[in-house]
């Protein structure tokens, strides 16, 4: 019978991390455990860094950005002796369970706990939507929300000046927020790092965006492509011929993650956090909770971790024609 256990959130922070603490803090307190926070991650899980969570400590933090609880990369963990490190000071403390909320490099850390016989569950976490295991991940929603914002706002002047824009949006490797970021703004280009897109072509976009009588122009580029946001900005610089707008480049960066989750968010991180506790209350460790075909189902950490999901072709061709 699990008395104790802890929760820690992992990788980049994701707008809904502090919804999902408090789900797994509270949902733990009905199962009538003691609930410890892990302070920044797979770090303060390896100096053995806990705070006591109880109700009241998880009140207010509902509808904010970021994690209260701090989040790190650990290099540490990574290694064999960290790890033994980190179960030692579990073991001293007894905490029986861990809950780590983090995207896909985390989930392989859970997974490489749970194979060293540590119960374990993970629950779906990074604006980067890149984790095998659920459709959508706790961030995203919000994360791509901020991103139309501020790409509407860019529409507004790009339009007033006749300009073309290089907007820079998260996504580590993956390119489904800018992808989705492009479809949902109604990009006229979008560069990501599935498909392989020279500087030359997305000057191609833009001047036949130009011709087709456009008064701006956005490219939604993601961080992850081969020709990210300052290698275009570099390739432009030389540039000699004329492309129709004149050309401006933003990065979005942090600025898409530290916002408040919006309301899928926050429910999402609810009903991952209590689907992840309910299934350690039942004896089912090494899962990941996560949302698939709008329902909230575990999967064996063994079968996410280390993959990364790709992107619907069908996408790609919806965000061209929808370019035109
Ligand atoms: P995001 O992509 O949203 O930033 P993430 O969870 O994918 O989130 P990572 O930086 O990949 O972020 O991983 C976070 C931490 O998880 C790492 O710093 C490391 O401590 C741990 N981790 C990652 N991969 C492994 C691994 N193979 N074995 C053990 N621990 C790992």
């Amino acid at each position: 019978m699990i008395k104790r256990v802890a929760v820690l959130t992992s990788g980049g922070d994701a707008p809904g991390m502090n919804a999902a603490i408090r789900a797994v803090t509270r949902v733990s307190l009905s199962q009538g455990w003691q609930v410890f926070g892990v302070k920044n991650g797979y770090q303060g899980l390896v100096s053995g860094d806990y705070v006591p969570l109880e109700a009241r400590t998880v009140g207010g933090i509902v509808q904010l950005g970021g994690t209260f609880l701090g989040s790190a990369r650990s290099l540490e963990f990574k290694t064999e002796n960290g790890r033994k490190k980190a179960l030692d000071h579990l073991s001293k403390a007894g905490i029986e369970g861990l809950f780590v909320i983090g995207g896909n490099g985390s989930q392989t850390g859970a997974n490489v706990l749970h194979q060293m016989g540590f119960p374990v569950n993970g629950i779906a976490s990074t604006i980067d939507n890149d984790l095998v295991g659920s459709d959508i991940t706790i961030g995203v929603d919000t994360a791509l929300n901020i991103a139309l914002e501020a790409i509407d706002r860019l529409k507004v002047t790009a339009s007033s000046h006749r300009r073309a824009f290089l907007v820079e949006v998260m996504g580590r490797d993956c390119g489904y927020l800018a992808l989705m970021t492009g479809i949902g703004s109604g990009a006229e280009s979008i560069v990501i790092p599935e498909v392989e897109m020279s500087a030359e072509q997305v000057a191609q976009t833009i001047q036949a965006a130009y011709k087709r009588g456009k008064s701006h122009a956005i490219v939604v580029v993601a961080e992850g492509a081969k020709n990210e946001v300052d290698t275009l900005s570099a390739f432009f610089k030389n540039y000699k011929t004329d492309l129709g707008f004149d050309l401006r480049a933003i990065t979005l960066g942090h600025v898409q993650r530290g916002g408040a989750p919006y309301a899928f968010d926050r429910t999402l991180a609810a009903r991952l956090g209590a689907s992840a506790v309910e299934a350690m209350a039942r004896g089912q460790y090494g899962v990941l909770a996560g949302s698939k075909g709008g329902e909230i189902v575990t999967t064996p950490l063994a079968e996410i971790a280390g993959k990364t999901k790709g992107i619907d072709p069908r996408l790609l061709q919806l965000a061209d024609i929808l370019s035109q």
